[in-house]
């Protein structure tokens, strides 16, 4: 079978809209997959799990002295929500979170720089500030040109407790901060709801060694705004035509390809999988995920969440082929996670754009007019031969073990310790 760009692409475009975990969307990008997996001939098997959401009531941010304006904010979802009629609060800018701003911080609205954390939330609630403020966007938008964003107030905050919060535009900060505010009315409501979200898995059986499984996967969701053409539609259909390569080829090991859903909430799809699917591990000698593909302007590489002989032996085998992928022994935030944490070793491909200005994932810009079917064939060719290589070798070329190295940084991004230790303090 030869790849073929062209066949990549057009699944692509019709699955290019927005498609948020859980949504209606992103069941139809399912449909959309399933048919595709149909017309090759093989049957998907569709799993759903249950996803905490919430639905966005009322955001704004009223600046009261010493001038009167008021601004769009959206609530930051499960956070605690506002009173009805708003929180009346003095306003405060704590820029560096430094002991100084924190002296500054009690019984006020604070506004924050940077991505909201758990390491700033601790910070703020020990210093008593009474909601947090976060922005978004850069100085240089016009609201025409751009999309204020919802965040989520993640459970590894909520573990610790929780406040209003709210995002706001970082033009309309700048003006509220050069403009001196200091009493702001805070009105941000948000409804936890519980979603549906999906999961897609083909298994190609092995006709050698049927009972040892290699998987190929990857998110099919986007965020809110976000076609996800480059993150992560691109992803997917690489996945298509790997599979429809071992549908033509039976492959000597089991294969299973796997399209994720609700990734960008928190890698909720794969954590899902990997709770209904927990006895079949045992056997998953490795997970390949790809997340992010087909951009022209930028490079590939390869995060090997294995041991230093199977990051050696990935990156021997791109140099013998002629592969141009930087490998490197390293965890990556996508559904490669879950399975490492279960002890399956992971290679994640991605293919990052243009650090400054070509990298639009997240946001309205994220189109499929920035991919060719050239660069997408490509990352095809050495994910799929890798692929090739690990299903058809005779032994299998590295052990089934993520040490201890790689442990560590997985624990760390699931943030283990801070949860066990949110439990300890209950
Ligand atoms: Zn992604």
């Amino acid at each position: 079978m030869n790849i073929n760009g062209k066949r990549q692409m057009e699944l692509l475009n019709k699955m290019s809209f927005v498609r948020m975990g859980g949504t209606a969307e992103e069941m139809a990008a399912a449909e959309i997959l399933m048919e595709e997996i149909r017309s090759i001939g093989l049957e998907p098997v569709i799993e759903e799990f249950e996803i905490e959401d919430a639905e966005l009531v009322a955001g704004q941010l009223e600046v009261l002295a010493p001038f009167n304006k008021k601004y769009v904010v959206t609530a930051y979802k499960l956070s605690e929500s506002t009173p009805e009629e708003g929180l009346v609060a003095p306003f405060y800018y704590a820029e560096n979170l430094t002991a100084v701003d924190l002296a500054n911080c009690k019984g006020k609205i604070v506004l924050v720089n940077g991505f909201f954390n758990l390491d700033m939330f601790k910070k703020l609630q020990k210093a008593g500030a009474v909601a947090f403020i976060t922005m978004s966007g850069t100085m240089l938008e016009t609201e025409e040109d751009s999309d204020l964003f919802t965040r989520t107030m993640r459970d590894t905050i909520r573990a610790f407790g929780n406040m209003p919060g709210a995002n706001i535009r970082i033009t309309d900060a700048f003006e509220i901060v050069a403009g001196g505010a200091t009493q702001v009315k805070l009105t941000a409501i948000n409804t936890p709801i519980t979603r549906t979200s999906h999961n897609i898995t083909v298994t190609i059986e092995g006709s050698e060694k049927p009972e040892e499984i290699v998987s190929f996967g990857g998110h099919f969701d986007s965020v809110e705004f976000s076609k996800g053409a480059h993150d992560n539609a691109a992803g997917s259909v690489i996945n298509m035509e790997i599979l429809r390569h071992f549908a033509e080829n039976k492959p000597k090991r089991t294969v299973q390809v796997m399209w994720y859903g609700a990734e960008e909430m928190g890698l909720l799809g794969s954590k899902a999988w990997i709770k209904a699917h927990e006895d079949e591990l045992k056997n998953h000698l490795c997970m390949i995920n790809t997340d992010m593909a087909g951009v022209v302007i930028g490079y590939d590489v390869a995060r090997v969440i294995g041991t230093k002989e199977a990051t050696a032996h990935c990156d021997a085998f791109m140099r013998r082929k002629g592969y141009n992928v930087g490998v490197t022994q390293e965890i990556y935030s996508s559904d490669s996670i879950p399975f490492a944490d279960k002890g399956v070793p992971a290679v994640n491909f991605i293919r990052f754009g243009h650090h400054v200005g070509g990298t639009f994932i997240h946001c309205r810009n994220d189109l499929a007019k920035f991919l060719s079917e050239q660069s997408i064939a490509k990352t095809t060719q050495f994910v799929l031969d890798y692929g090739i290589e690990l299903i058809e070798s005779e032994v299998f070329p590295f052990e089934r073990v993520v040490p201890t190295e790689m442990v560590e940084k997985v624990d760390k991004y699931l943030a283990k310790k801070e949860l066990a230790e949110a439990k300890k303090d209950k």
